[in-house]
């Protein structure tokens, strides 16, 4: 590792926990220190010594055009040249909700908020009170946030670091979140069907993102959608990963199962703290001022996050955008298997659209169990082959690869040549 790194990482972790100000930043599952980033500019990011690297993380999610795209921060620097915060309602904030309204298909009215975690935990607060009731079901693995509710078998850096379950919530709170597998419309209704009285939502990521990319089994997101009408229950999509990345309209417009409420982030920011929670104008107009149900923010909205946004969804709606990230993860996608193959190593490659997983395990991984038989030793020696390559992978065998518009087959051919090398050194 290089040195500057190496010296910032010592100075972070005496003033913040774990060096980093977000667990799944910290190399701690691989074996290693982490990367401390300069620069970064369209699919590539620098490190502080000046070491390049093509970049699969994409900021976990928001940077789909690429990093420092000149649009986006041709916007940002215009917003702030005047000025950036006001505390006072902007033009832009409508035009980036009318974007997201006529985007998403279960979206009639949407609230803007600082991250994906915020979204999460309003539309739950806001359901809870459409409902009346107070449990929630969720799936085993995924992600919603680091709202107490939801720490409940949460995935991401909690399954990293082997804390699913986080210590600091309330036990009385925890026994309100059910969880199933994810996959088992069965375990569902098992469910639904003994506590359905007294379940406000079920929240679900439509693309499981967070335990690993695991796309929904056929007629499984239907069959959510079906239960939970048929049970009064409201359908949450946690699209904070997928919106605007599968599809425009996120993967409730892939999939055709429009829920009853949704959640965004990440791309909606254009890397700015940007978080929304939307759905049916019956269900929204509960939300104060027009409703009792409180949920407020000092800098939601704000001017610089939303030109960023903005921008960004403009530059999305363009359908090509979707058609060459797709071409180009499939291309990659397609190079992988052949390497997995050639070299004999029982990987399972799980891909939707430009998200996508190796899981170094024989089992087909459809849910949380399968996910955490993967090797995660065999993990971590690709990723550090990688890394040295100067290939940046998200640092945890259960996360989501990011690709974006600015990878080409120039990033492809080089990418693949790394895997060669990081899976030889495997079969040694
Ligand atoms: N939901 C999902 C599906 C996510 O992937 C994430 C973050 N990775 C969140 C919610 C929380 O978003 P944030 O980190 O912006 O709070």
């Amino acid at each position: 590792m290089s040195e500057r790194s190496r010296d910032l990482f010592s100075q972070a972790r005496q003033v913040i926990p774990g060096g980093v100000n977000s667990p799944v930043r910290a190399f701690k599952s691989v074996g290693r220190d982490p990367v401390f980033v300069a620069s970064a500019g369209g699919c590539q990011i620098f490190d502080v010594d000046g070491k390049s690297y093509i970049d699969y993380v994409g900021s976990w999610g928001p940077m789909i055009l690429g990093h420092a795209h000149p649009e986006v921060i041709a916007a940002i620097k215009d917003a702030a040249d005047r000025g950036t915060s006001f505390g006072a309602p902007t033009e832009n904030e409508v035009l980036l909700a009318q974007k997201i309204v006529q985007g998403v298909p279960s979206v009639e009215m949407v609230r803007l908020v600082n991250s994906g975690t915020e979204a999460v935990m309003s539309a739950i607060r806001v359901a809870r009170a459409y409902t009346g009731k107070d449990k929630i079901l969720k799936m085993a693995g995924c992600y919603h946030g680091h709202d107490n509710s939801m720490l409940v078998k949460a995935g991401s850096g909690a399954i990293t670091l082997g804390i699913p379950d986080s210590p600091g919530v309330p036990a009385a709170l925890a026994q309100l979140t059910l969880t199933v597998p994810y996959n088992d419309l069965a375990a569902v209704e098992q469910v639904l069907r003994k506590e359905a009285g007294q379940i406000a939502c079920l929240i679900v990521e439509p693309v499981a993102g967070n335990m690993g990319v695991i796309p929904p089994a056929p007629g499984y997101l239907q069959g959510l959608r079906d239960l939970t009408s048929q049970y009064g229950v409201l359908l949450i999509f946690d699209e904070v990963i997928t919106g605007f990345r599968l599809a425009f309209g996120g993967a409730q417009s892939v999939y055709g199962v429009i829920p009853d409420m949704t959640c965004l982030g990440k791309i909606i920011g254009g890397g700015l703290p940007v978080g929304a929670y939307g759905g049916k104008r019956q269900i929204m107009e509960i939300v104060a001022p027009s409703g009792p149900v409180y949920q407020a923010g000092t800098l939601s909205g704000n001017p610089l996050a939303v030109a960023a946004g903005l921008k960004t969804l403009e530059l999305l709606e363009d359908d090509a955008v979707y058609a060459h990230i797709d071409q180009i993860t499939g291309q990659l996608c397609r190079g992988l298997q052949d390497q997995l193959q050639e070299f004999r190593i029982p990987c399972q490659l799980n891909r939707v659209g430009s998200l996508f997983t190796l899981f170094f395990t024989q089992k087909k991984v459809t849910d949380y169990d399968s996910a955490k038989s993967a090797d995660t030793e065999r993990f971590s020696r690709y990723f550090r082959v990688m890394l040295e390559e100067g290939i940046y992978l998200p640092p945890s065998q259960f996360e989501a690869l990011f690709v974006s518009i600015a990878h080409t087959e120039r990033e492809v051919e080089k990418t693949l040549e790394a895997s060669e090398r990081a899976l030889h050194s495997l079969s040694q």
